[in-house]
């Protein structure tokens, strides 16, 4: 007879959602992880009142209304709207791409002037079926915003040529012909009041956690505690990288305290030139409208994974074949569940995360009360 039933290797929102689930389903969970702190990539650093978000701007948005009322029962959200700038050499654009940036770049002042403009410049390429990032982005917004605001982040960011790089990613932004500054297009949207460590806090609450505890250290004793192991890490190396690496990409955070109240203005301001090392600056205190007589900031720079944190899959088409083989790996053992941005190797915002958390919950019920 094992102690538990769920083993839950990563205390992050894939692995804080399921134990949640599971301990109310009756079932008994141990969470270990190996950081000192519990919620993975959304745990916040309290830095003199402002919560610092120490892994990153973390804007929660979904379309899906049983996402949002499942997290707002562990917060109550502000009215935050992430409305990003760009900084392109000195000169500041507003993002996403809409009426004010198009304003901005060509003086266009209604969406016929500007969607004009566009097509001038899409004109002239010969793409049809889009094959990378750069071939979808020319075809999306011509070569002019491409130039300014995404080939010179987009190779920063991921450390390779944008023509090495899958199309959806650059999907991700909204392009729209309204005066509209909101980064995201979903109907629900907002920050926790009082910061994410709430939600995990509460998700966690009456199961038993262990932080400090590297799964691979002692796998073995940790794999008999439990009848299954839900694992949220790397999903190489949880297969021994038998079928070789995956590639990541990292991120190294360089935090400030600031004398002033005010740096920036806006939380979130994107360098999109190739000069500027880093790709983006957040100014943590307006996630929350703060009014603390200090401010923090802090600056992304860019890294390989192999030499830092693995926050982001690179889900190209090499990555996939391998990515393949370890999930048919997965698929032959019931007794694991992989879960997660790293477990399933996908780039998922936390809205998704949660989504998948509660479909494998479900199925994993489904499956014992057969
Ligand atoms: P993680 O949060 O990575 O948790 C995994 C946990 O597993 C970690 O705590 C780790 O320490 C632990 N672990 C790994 N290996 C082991 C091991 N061997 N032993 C023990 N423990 C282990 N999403 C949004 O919706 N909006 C945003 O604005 C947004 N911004 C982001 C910005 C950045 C810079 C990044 C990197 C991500 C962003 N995301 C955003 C995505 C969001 O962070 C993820 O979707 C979500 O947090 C992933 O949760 P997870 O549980 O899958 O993984
Ligand atoms: N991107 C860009 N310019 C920008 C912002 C984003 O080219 O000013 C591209 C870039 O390739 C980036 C992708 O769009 O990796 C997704 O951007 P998002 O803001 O969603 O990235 P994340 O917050 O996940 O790092």
């Amino acid at each position: 007879m094992k102690q538990y039933d769920y083993l839950i290797v990563g205390s992050g929102l894939f692995g804080a959602v399921f134990a949640h689930e599971m301990t109310k389903a009756g079932k008994k969970c141990l969470v270990i992880d190996k950081r000192n702190h519990a919620g993975g990539n959304i745990y916040c650093k309290e830095i003199s009142g402002i919560n610092v978000h120490w892994y990153g701007a973390h804007i929660f948005h979904t379309n899906d209304r049983k996402i949002w009322d499942y997290v707002n029962q562990f917060a109550e959200f502000n009215r935050y709207t992430n409305s990003p700038l760009a900084n392109y050499k000195g000169h500041l654009y507003n993002l996403p791409f809409n009426m004010n940036t198009f304003y901005q770049l060509w003086g266009t002042k209604t969406p016929e002037e500007a969607k004009q403009k566009i097509r001038e410049q899409i004109g002239g390429l010969k793409i049809k079926d889009p094959k990378n990032l750069e071939e979808q982005a020319l075809l999306l917004v011509g070569t002019d915003i491409y130039e300014k605001f995404i080939k010179h982040y987009t190779e920063k960011q991921w450390g390779r040529k944008a023509i090495d790089l899958p199309a959806f990613i650059i999907k991700r932004l909204p392009i729209r012909f309204t005066y509209d500054n909101n980064y995201f297009d979903d109907t629900y949207q907002g920050i926790p009041i009082g910061g994410y460590n709430t939600i995990i806090e509460l998700l966690l609450e009456g199961v038993e956690t262990r932080l400090n505890t590297d799964f691979f250290e002692m796998r073995e004793s940790y794999e008999s505690l439990a009848r299954k192991i839900v694992f949220t890490g790397k999903i190489d190396q949880f297969f021994d990288y038998k079928f070789g690496s995956l590639e990541y990409r990292s991120l190294h955070f360089e935090s400030q305290t600031i004398d002033m109240s005010n740096y920036q203005g806006n939380a979130v301001i994107n360098y999109t030139d190739k000069e500027t090392s880093y790709t983006r600056i957040i100014e943590h205190k307006h996630f929350e409208f703060g009014s603390q007589p200090c401010t923090v900031i802090t600056y992304e720079h860019p890294l390989n994974g192999t030499n830092g944190e693995p926050y982001y899959p690179i889900n190209d088409e090499k990555n996939s074949v391998v990515l393949n083989r370890y999930k048919e790996l997965a698929k032959q053992n019931e007794d694991i569940i992989l879960g997660g941005r790293l477990g399933e190797y996908r780039y998922y915002d936390m809205h998704q995360v949660i989504a998948s958390a509660l479909n494998k919950v479900q199925l994993e019920l489904q499956r014992g009360d057969k």
